[in-house]
């Protein structure tokens, strides 16, 4: 760490570590060998529908209660698990939550939007724009919120900041102990401190990171989170970063994240989401065939989440009732 600043303790959200189970099934039919896959249940993190972002949160709200915080505030897109289990650990941790959401009101419906409004967070709707709209927006919240007379403490966009990845830092450090010998943890890449933390913790060459098209310059992203949290600086070049599962953008399906959500859940019982873990298998599935990983090494595919994001994705939902068949 080179931060030689006070660093708050971590607000307590979960329960870890979570498990590391072996895959055989999907393993086999990925065409490595059984004992060659493990996934990381992320998952399974107990607090608000579980994911990746808890991690990072019990960091960033820890800074956010020791600087008196009364309220959450953050930015993400309408179907944003970020933004959800922000508004699950407002209500765990007694802070009021806002959400600052790209869209207007109607644009879409139930998943996680659905769970926001359970955990009582507010909606501030954006228009449509990028992050830095949302920061904007956000910022705009938190001073009338000041003059409100509350404290506001701004949570950044997927909870990414370098004391955010800090959580996947955590993680890499509890995958050592469970596994020592993995060879590659492949995750979603979406704003990036995800892998960033992973690779401060298990050094560039044991990540793959998949790109979801959340953020434009995803190396550059990564390589700035993770050389913020080490003291050896880690240049862009040195991420491995699979650029081919992005299709048409974040939000739309593409047909191998319909296969690999089809695989996982016929061979293993196991649900992805169509944006982030979806696009984490259908990536590795490609590295397999790239020779990127092969049989006789372990590998670990990191579930950070997302299952509420599959019941916010109309199109998936189509696909996936496709697939019944009669008897
Ligand atoms: C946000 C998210 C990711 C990506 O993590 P980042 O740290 O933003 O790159 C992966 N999977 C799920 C389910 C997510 O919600």
């Amino acid at each position: 760490m080179t931060s030689g600043h006070h660093t708050p303790p971590q607000a307590a959200l979960a329960t870890w570590p979570t498990p590391l189970e072996p895959a055989p099934r999907l393993a086999r039919a990925l065409g490595l060998g059984e004992g060659d896959l493990w996934i990381k249940r992320d998952d399974l993190i107990g607090l608000g529908g579980g994911g990746n972002k808890v991690r990072k949160l019990e960091w960033l709200c820890g800074a956010a209660l020791d600087d008196g915080a009364t309220v959450l505030v953050t930015t993400g897109a309408p179907q944003s698990n970020h933004a959800r289990l922000t508004a699950a650990a407002g209500a765990r941790l007694g802070l009021e939550v806002v959400l600052v959401l790209a869209g207007s009101p109607g644009c879409s419906s139930s998943g996680n939007l659905a769970l926001d409004g359970l955990f009582g967070a507010r909606v501030v709707w954006a228009g449509e724009g990028d992050a830095g709209t949302l920061a904007t927006t956000a910022e705009q919240v938190a001073q009338r919120l000041r003059q409100e007379g509350a404290v506001p403490a701004l949570i950044p966009f997927g909870g990414s900041s370098p004391l955010g990845a800090r959580g996947y830092v955590d993680c890499a450090r509890e995958l050592l102990a469970q596994a020592p010998e993995l060879t590659t943890v492949v995750t979603a890449l979406g704003s990036g401190g995800t892998m960033a933390g992973l690779v401060a913790g298990l050094g560039p060459d044991r990540v793959l990171g998949v790109h979801c098209g959340a953020v434009p310059t995803p190396a550059a992203t990564v390589s700035a989170l993770a050389s913020a949290l080490t003291d050896t600086p880690c240049p862009p070049d040195a991420l491995r970063i699979r650029l081919d599962q992005v299709g048409a953008g974040y939000g739309t399906l593409t047909e191998p994240v319909m296969s690999a959500l089809t695989l996982a859940a016929r061979t293993e019982g196991l649900v992805l989401d169509p944006i982030y873990t979806g696009r984490a298998l259908a990536g590795l599935a490609a590295a397999v065939q790239d020779a990127d990983i092969t049989p006789g090494r372990r590998a670990v595919l990191l579930h950070s989440g997302g299952l509420p994001g599959l019941f916010g994705h109309p199109q998936a939902l189509t696909r996936a009732e496709e697939g019944l068949t009669s008897g």
